[in-house]
């Protein structure tokens, strides 16, 4: 696949400027189980985060953002309850970029966690993508930076 490394910006993201040089079989993407619906969602709960994988629920968020993420090429992709979760399957996967998609919060928290761990060489870089609106059930994100984000 063409990668290019050329500086970001994605207005509602946080986007470091290698992120073009890193192929989306070499990201995880994190999504916070939060955005999927709160009504009737079939997903259940894993070491590994939320699994989707026999899920058709096309109106769920979660739903749209990992079949766009796979048609690019995503395979690390975990739907996450929480940052503790989240940062420890970062840890496990070490991917060399991480496309992060939660509240402010959890960012933070997120961020300083993966700063903290031990590292062979560096860790990865964090793209930070906020939530629209966040408050933990039924939450939203603007999928125009998110598709952005994917597809740099
Ligand atoms: S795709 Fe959405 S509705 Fe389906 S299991 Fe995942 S979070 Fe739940």
């Amino acid at each position: 696949m063409l990668v290019q490394n050329r500086p970001v910006a994605i207005e509602g993201a946080t986007v470091p400027e290698n992120l073009g040089g890193v192929s989306p079989d070499r990201r995880m993407l994190l999504l916070p189980h939060c955005l999927r619906p709160s009504d009737g969602c079939p997903g259940r709960m894993t070491k590994q985060g939320l699994d989707c994988s026999a899920c058709q629920r096309q109106d769920c968020t979660i739903w749209q953002i990992i079949q766009e993420a796979k048609a690019l090429g995503y395979t690390n992709i975990c739907v996450a309850p929480g940052g503790r979760l989240a940062a420890r399957r970062v840890i496990e996967t070490a991917p060399e970029a991480v496309i992060a998609v939660a509240c402010n919060k959890e960012l933070r928290e997120g961020v300083e966690a993966l700063e903290a761990a031990d590292w062979p060489d560096q860790p990865p870089s964090v793209v930070q993508v906020p939530l629209l609106r966040d408050g933990c059930v039924d939450t939203a994100v603007d999928m125009d930076v998110v598709h952005s984000v994917l597809s740099t």
